[in-house]
């Protein structure tokens, strides 16, 4: 051992170090793994960072990939209200707006001359059990549900623009999952946190049936069952603990374990808004995402790990060296309605920073790479001919197609 390797490894706790070397040996980490490298600060989580970006390195090289996308949001109505949310409105707020099938058509065409190939279409969570004016406006468009109107609308957008769909309309049952399947190339679902506590009265998700936890995990399990590629994730800053984080980790894990369908794991920071009921509170800070990023990278090791970009615009290449390997879907025609005070990086600027972390950007579908390589029964047959021009050999979108 050299000097300088001496002195680094004596200034790391004995226990520490020894969860790094059985997570570059290889080994599963344990819950007390995870629960140790969340409390890293110092030396200790100078390690934990460098550690993880090795771990990236054996799994995923030195790719990180964006997707091309148009984001449709295709209702901001909403049956529950999150106290850290400011896209969902009610009937009666001048805001409140259920997008008509011209105007979804419209957003998807102003996409493709872009270069764009996903459609992430985003929605408030059943807001008909909610609202009788949004029965009323799904019954005059033909449907009796959001998630029908959803189905129809990811059709629409296929034939018409042929963007591939990715839905993000909350909690769904298996029979809602299967009218949607077809029609997606993948689907998303965050879990935010496995914590019940954040359900209590006060907490970000008090009455928002559709977050609580268990419910969350069946519809993601039911989408590993039914072969749906899925994106799922953590929101950090609500309130969870740092054991909950890694608690939620695992369970993502065990999840993918027993389905291999997680293609992505987000780590999305809090972004605090002043007009909701968590006006006030702290932001997760940069440390925080980083060591929480690196966590996830030893926990699951081979997972494909984004965290957004225009989230935390000046600092986001940081990410890059502390395990992530994605940038998530960015789009250079729409906003990002979620954040919209927080817009997306140019991508030529984030070629640029990507490059000069030491990384090749590479654009990837609504499907990641390997799902298209490796593994069987997750393309749908209806999508397959679309992905397959559009992809080369690795799964990535072919260098023709991108725009440089
Ligand atoms: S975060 Fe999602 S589920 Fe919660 S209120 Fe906003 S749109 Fe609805």
């Amino acid at each position: 051992m050299t000097t300088l390797e001496h002195s680094i490894h004596s200034s790391l706790s004995s226990d520490f170090q020894e969860t790094l070397a059985r997570a570059v040996a290889g080994h599963d980490l344990l819950p007390q793994d995870g629960y140790r490298l969340m409390e890293a600060t110092g030396s200790n989580l100078s390690a934990l960072l460098l550690t993880a970006s090795l771990v990236r390195d054996r799994h995923k090289g030195r790719t990180a990939t964006y997707s091309r996308k148009v984001f449709i949001p295709l209702t901001n109505l909403c049956r529950q209200k999150c106290g850290y949310c400011t896209f969902a409105k009610a009937p009666g707020d001048p805001l409140a707006h259920t997008m008509s099938p011209d105007e979804v058509l419209a957003v998807a065409e102003a996409g493709r001359p872009q270069g764009c190939k996903e459609a992430m279409f985003s929605l408030g969570e059943r807001p008909e059990e909610m609202y009788p004016q949004v029965r009323e406006q799904l019954a005059h468009l033909g449907h009796r549900s959001m998630v029908s109107y959803l189905r129809a609308m990811c059709e629409l957008v296929l034939e018409q623009t042929g963007l591939l769909p990715h839905a993000n309309p909350g909690i769904l049952t298996r029979e809602e999952l299967a009218e949607l399947r077809d029609v997606n190339a993948s689907m998303g679902l965050m879990l935010e946190n496995v914590s019940s506590r954040l359900t209590a009265p006060g907490g970000p998700h008090w009455q928002c049936a559709g977050k609580l936890p268990s419910t969350r995990l069946d519809t993601i399990a039911c989408a590993g069952e039914m072969k749906v590629p899925f994106t799922t994730g953590l929101l950090i800053g609500i309130g969870e603990t740092p054991q909950e984080r890694v608690d939620s980790l695992l369970a993502i894990k065990e999840l993918h374990a027993r389905y291999g369908h997680i293609q992505e794991v987000i780590i999305q920071n809090l972004r605090v808004k002043e007009d909701t009921a968590m006006r006030g509170w702290r932001e997760p800070s940069l440390l925080d995402m980083r060591r929480t990023i690196a966590v996830a990278r030893l926990l699951l090791p081979a997972m494909n790990i984004q965290s957004p970009p225009n989230l935390t615009p000046q600092a986001y290449p940081l990410y890059l060296l502390a395990g992530i390997n994605d940038w998530g879907g960015i789009s250079p025609v729409t906003s990002d309605f979620i954040n919209p005070e927080a817009p997306w990086p140019g991508i030529a600027d984030l070629k640029a920073v990507t490059e000069e972390a030491g990384f090749e950007l590479r654009e990837r579908l609504a499907i990641y790479p390997e799902y298209l390589a490796q593994r069987n029964g997750f393309v749908r047959e209806s999508l397959r001919q679309r992905i397959l021009a559009w992809t080369d050999h690795d799964g990535y979108v072919r260098r023709e197609e991108e725009p440089w």
